[in-house]
């Protein structure tokens, strides 16, 4: 199957490092036009954008919802959309802070509303339809100890993913998650390489494996392209059957 992005614009926020930097480079990979690839540390902007000069860095902190906005503004047009940006703070349930649940839940429920809304007020507005693909976790829909709030924001997700497809399919806009199980990332180990936690979880997907970043990139490129063209409202596991098991 030939996935191509010819033409298209792409926004993929959180890009600075972990499973958006390799995003970004494959949509750059796969023919995009331009890759606008938003984050908050300039630094790690640098090194992605020295890769390749399709990719342009947009450097401002999702949790400023005027700041994001104008800048999702001046990007111009936007075909394909991938909310990947987010951040965890694992407590067990009495030790969540209402100052982590402000936090967690500005970025990743608010932003993501916050940007989708410019990019499909764009996408409406031509008339040229668009995909949008928001990265989600199995931690929406499976309780996983010290997940309380991090989960809730990604239940929001999947709940925003459907929302969002109802309310835009009469523009031709798809929308989507991706939810995956424990990927080896920055934040990911952060979580996960306590044995005490990885091992019972390893024991409970099928495959006995985490999730490779490459694995969740395909899945958010499928989803994008108009190969996935009847597939919307969808929240696809990447998570080797946990969630069904
Ligand atoms: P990382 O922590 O490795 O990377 C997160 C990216 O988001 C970074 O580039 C970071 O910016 C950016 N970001 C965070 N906060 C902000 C902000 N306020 N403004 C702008 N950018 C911000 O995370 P992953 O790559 O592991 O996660 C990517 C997605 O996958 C997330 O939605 C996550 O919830 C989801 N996921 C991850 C799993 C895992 O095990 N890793 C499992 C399931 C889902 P900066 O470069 O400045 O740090």
């Amino acid at each position: 199957m030939n996935i191509t992005f010819e033409n298209k614009r792409v926004l993929v926020t959180g890009a600075g490092k972990g499973i958006g930097y390799d995003i970004a480079k494959a949509f750059v990979k796969c023919g995009a036009e331009k890759v606008f690839a938003l984050s908050k540390t300039k630094a790690n902007l640098d090194k992605l954008a020295a890769e390749s000069p399709l990719i342009v860095p947009v450097c401002v902190d999702l949790g400023d919802w005027n700041a994001a906005r104008k800048a999702v503004e001046s990007l111009g047009p936007i075909d394909v959309l991938i909310n990947n940006a987010a951040v965890a703070e694992c407590d067990s349930f009495f030790d969540v802070k209402p100052e982590s649940i402000d936090r967690v839940f500005n970025i990743n429920v608010k932003s993501v509303i916050n940007v989708s809304q410019v990019v499909a007020a764009g996408m409406v507005q031509r008339k040229t339809g668009g995909a949008i693909v928001n990265i989600s976790s199995q931690a929406a829909q499976a309780a996983l100890a010290d997940h309380v709030v991090y989960g809730a924001t990604k239940a929001a997700v999947d709940s925003i993913t459907r929302c969002m497809a109802l309310e835009l399919g009469e523009h031709n806009i798809r929308v989507n998650s991706v939810n995956p199980t424990v990927v080896w990332t920055e934040m990911g180990a952060k979580h996960w390489s306590d044995e005490k936690r990885s091992k019972p979880m390893l024991e409970k997907i099928p495959l006995h494996k985490f999730a490779a970043i490459e694995d969740v990139v395909h899945a958010v490129l499928f989803l994008a392209s108009n190969k996935a063209a009847m597939v919307n409202a969808v929240t696809l596991p990447v998570d080797g059957g946990f969630l069904a098991c």
